[in-house]
């Protein structure tokens, strides 16, 4: 599932490609006709992003909003560009790159006032400036439930899904099972500092690389599949060799090292 980086870096990446000229809209597929049609030959005035949701503003009274849910992708084609393959909800092409939209989760247009509402509902968004994280602290101070759940809770932290989530756990040697209000002020600083500097790394890269550069003795663009994350559906510790226990939290499975985050 795409995360937060990956949505902040397709609204910075349609802003310099789509912008400020007539973008061609259409719906190949056919599920996003009349709302490729109310958008077409209307510029780009700004593509934003709220942890997981993307928000695009075509100038007109509704704006088009994208969640690309667990399996949905938003693809830059390059001149010369091509036919679309497959089922493609949405194509947006500007004067020289297009973006072709497939299996999103959400992808409908909507009024500013049901994007106010979307926005209100999100948690602190490590990406944004004057991100709330006094809200994500009370998150976590508020709530027995697991971290491993809590950490994931897009209305806590918008924008963290299941690699960051494990990863942000082992760095901060803090256990996915330990209830969330036994976590301290240091623990949650812990947590929110990497949040903001990892995903700032992923949004540049492209790719969720957590390990440090001198750890692995190359920089993180260099970094192969195999050196680039901690625990993620690793084996060992990287630390200190010991086997990893996987667990299921919050519905989906995390895994940790069970001796640099102990119960
Ligand atoms: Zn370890």
């Amino acid at each position: 599932m795409p995360e937060g980086h990956i949505i902040h870096r397709l609204a910075k990446e349609l802003n310099e490609t789509l912008g400020k000229h007539p973008v061609q809209a259409s719906s190949p597929q056919g599920r996003f006709s009349a709302g490729a049609a109310a958008i077409n030959g209307r510029p780009l005035v700004g593509a934003d992003a709220y942890g997981k949701y993307l928000f695009c503003d075509f100038g007109i009274d509704e704006i088009l909003h994208i969640h690309l849910g667990l399996i949905g992708k938003l693809n830059r084609k390059r001149e010369p560009i091509p036919d679309p393959v497959g089922e493609i909800r949405l194509r947006l092409q500007g004067q020289s790159d297009a973006w072709d939209l497939s299996g999103p989760t959400r992808c409908d247009l909507i009024t500013p006032e049901e994007m106010d509402s979307i926005i209100a509902r999100l948690g602190a968004d490590p990406l944004r400036r004057n991100p709330r994280v006094d809200l994500a602290r009370e998150g976590f101070r508020n709530s027995k439930k697991p971290v491993g759940a809590r950490i994931l809770d897009q209305n806590v932290i918008a924008g963290i899904g299941n690699v960051y989530r494990a990863e942000l756990l082992f760095l901060c040697g803090i256990n996915p099972l330990r209830p969330s209000n036994s976590l301290s002020d240091e623990e949650f600083d812990c947590l929110w500092s990497h949040t903001v500097e990892l995903m700032r790394i992923g949004k540049r890269l492209g790719r969720i690389v957590t390990t440090d550069p001198d750890e692995i003795g190359k920089p993180r663009g260099r970094m192969g599949d195999d050196e680039r994350l901690y625990v993620y559906k690793q084996d060992r510790c990287r630390h200190c060799g010991t086997e990893l226990v996987t667990a299921k939290v919050g519905g989906r499975a995390i895994t940790y090292c069970p001796v640099h985050q102990p119960l």
